[in-house]
């Protein structure tokens, strides 16, 4: 069994990150306490933070990023949902081992350093579903 320990955080796709920026900030009164570019996944990155769980807003740094592709698919919204885990490399094995599609066969670096690793969302319900760990 995988049983992430919490819910890591919850990706969120903008068109304008300044603008959500500003809506996490004066309207929900939460503090952006990093931004962050990720080459890697062509986006740009916000993050605040709840309790255990953060929210990170994600604006594309190109139009055929995985981001810009699902904004012009499916608008703005929640992307993906992020679980805690204990090893990110080890989660992928479990899940592949019981049948789940893999986006990636191995933990890669993310945002914050940590280890991600994505199942596909046509084995979890419609629900890009990541792994970290530190
Ligand atoms: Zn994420």
């Amino acid at each position: 069994m995988i049983k992430p320990t919490h819910i890591e955080h919850i990706g969120i796709a903008v068109s304008n990150l300044n603008e959500a920026i500003a809506y996490y900030e004066e309207v929900l009164g939460l503090k952006c306490y990093a931004i962050e570019e990720v080459p890697d996944q062509k986006v740009k990155t916000a993050f605040f933070k709840i309790g255990d769980t953060k929210i990170e807003l994600l604006e594309s740094t190109d139009p055929e990023g995985p981001i810009g592709k699902f904004i012009e698919k499916k608008g703005q919204g929640i992307h993906h949902i992020a679980f805690a885990v204990e090893n990110t490399d080890e989660a992928l094995k479990q899940a592949e081992s019981k049948g789940i599609q893999l986006i990636d066969k191995q933990a890669r670096k993310g945002a914050e350093n940590l280890m991600i690793g994505f199942l596909h969302p046509k084995s979890t319900f419609g629900v890009l579903t990541e792994f970290c760990s530190k």
